[in-house]
């Protein structure tokens, strides 16, 4: 695979008067990059439906929505939906665990605490859980930013919440959607169900490049999670670390700080690092630039040359150079943390009157990918445009629910 370029890779097509957006194999300007990868969970055995809610009318196999996914997004399109007044939902997750956030307890946000805040108490449906879910924020500065731990802490509850006391409208099933079928105006699960629209909100993964023989790969969750690094990581060690995102940086760091620090730290990069930067009333960057106490540290220790001087990390510059050539270079290291974007989990298969879409494109203004069929989240990003004309992917919490507020009422309007 080609390396991408350090901005998002897009292929902007019209259909009609619709914008499509085909996400490319890796967008890597701050570390949230899509390219097809295998679903972590896909392995689970056979088809594991298991229904743990009934809806009040007992078990029924038609539903008004589906949502796929319980993580972040997921849980912003699921409250929105209840917001509305949709009263007929199948919520959909192996786990319910607050997805990918749930990886990342250990890494500080880049985004402020108020907008957690404002993720709850902007749905009526969440705000009823506000005073448990929004409990952990009591403490801390509303402008600034928080372990991310919090915001798990914070999704987990809304989500053990609904899943208690909106049983009569949701009903949540912990299994992995592996096909969806469009037929006679309705959806079709592959666990049976009907359902009038499905929303995607299945999330996506770190991706890779290549593995080099002789180098040993260490995870990039692993390498976010300081905790873990000491088991790792040995002083005899060459790391290297690829990218410039905010994850690349949070890695360098963590590396960096680790009580058994590597004897060589060695960040390969493509482009200088960007910051966000806080405008009056909107932020530019603000989706591909650095953000919180990783950017702080990054402008202090990394660009200023410092980590170079005190030769606790080489800084080395792989413009214009082809993939293997940076590989020849990643030979020189004992171990390697590729930061370099995140990849769309592998959807279901989704088939529509009898032809299977391959090339699952969306609209990153509303996230209809077909009738009846939306993504949100990580996976299908919404696209913004800033007052300077950038455009950018928009990932975080509350994006994502400031989005789906906007679009998913829209969509819901065709429920009948
Ligand atoms: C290092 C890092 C730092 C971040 N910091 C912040 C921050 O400070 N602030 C912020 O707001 N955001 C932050 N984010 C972004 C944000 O939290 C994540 O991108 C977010 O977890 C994505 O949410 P999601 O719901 O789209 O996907 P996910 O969290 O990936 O959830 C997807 C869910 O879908 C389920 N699923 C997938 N396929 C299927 C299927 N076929 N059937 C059923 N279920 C399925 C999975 O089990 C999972 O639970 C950060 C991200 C990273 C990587």
């Amino acid at each position: 695979m080609a390396i991408a370029s350090t901005r998002a890779k897009e292929l902007l097509c019209s259909r009609g008067s619709s914008l499509l957006w085909r996400l490319s194999s890796s967008w890597l300007r701050g570390g949230l990059g899509m390219a097809r990868e295998e679903f972590p969970g896909a392995n689970c055995t056979g088809r594991r439906m298991e229904t743990i809610h009934s809806d009040a009318s007992g078990a029924s196999d038609h539903f008004k929505v589906a949502v796929v996914g319980a993580g972040p997004a997921g849980l912003a399109v699921l409250s929105t939906l209840l917001d509305v007044g949709t009263d007929s939902i199948l919520w959909i997750d192996p786990h319910f665990n607050a997805g990918r956030l749930s990886t990342y307890t250990e890494v500080p946000s880049n985004t402020k605490v108020k907008l957690f805040q404002q993720y709850v108490t902007t749905s009526p449906s969440l705000n009823r859980y506000a005073s448990q879910a929004l409990a952990q924020f009591d403490s801390q500065d509303p402008d600034r930013g928080c372990s991310l731990g919090l915001a798990v802490r914070m999704v987990k509850t809304l989500t053990d919440s609904i899943r208690q006391h909106d049983m009569n409208r949701v009903r949540c099933s912990e299994s992995f959607v592996k096909e969806l079928r469009f037929q006679d105006g309705k959806w079709h699960l592959d666990s049976g169900e009907v359902v009038d629209q499905v929303y995607l909100a299945t999330g996506s993964a770190p991706s890779k490049y290549r593995s080099v023989k002789g180098v040993q790969d260490i995870d990039l969750d692993l390498a976010l999670k300081p905790s873990a690094l000491p088991d790792i990581v040995s002083e005899s060690d060459s790391v290297g670390v690829v990218g410039s995102s905010h994850s690349a940086m949070l890695a360098l760091r963590n590396l960096v700080e680790c009580k058994v620090r590597p004897k060589k730290i060695i960040n390969f990069y493509r482009s200088p690092l960007l910051y966000a930067q806080y405008m009056d009333n909107w932020i530019l960057y603000d989706n591909t630039g650095l953000k919180g106490e990783v950017a702080e540290w990054a402008k202090e220790e990394v660009d200023t040359g410092n980590l170079e001087a005190k030769e606790i990390v080489t800084r080395i510059c792989v413009k214009g150079r082809s993939l293997d050539e940076q590989l020849e270079l990643w030979r020189g290291c004992s171990k390697l943390i590729q930061a370099v974007g995140f990849s769309r989990n592998a959807l279901p298969k989704i088939v529509i009157n009898g032809e299977e879409l391959m090339n699952v494109e969306y609209d990153p203004l509303n996230g209809r990918i077909a009738d009846g069929l939306f993504g949100y989240g990580i996976a299908f990003p919404e696209q913004t445009t800033d007052p300077r004309g950038n455009r950018e992917l928009a990932v975080g919490l509350w994006k994502f629910m400031r989005y789906a507020r906007e679009t998913v009422s829209k969509h819901s309007l065709h429920l009948s």
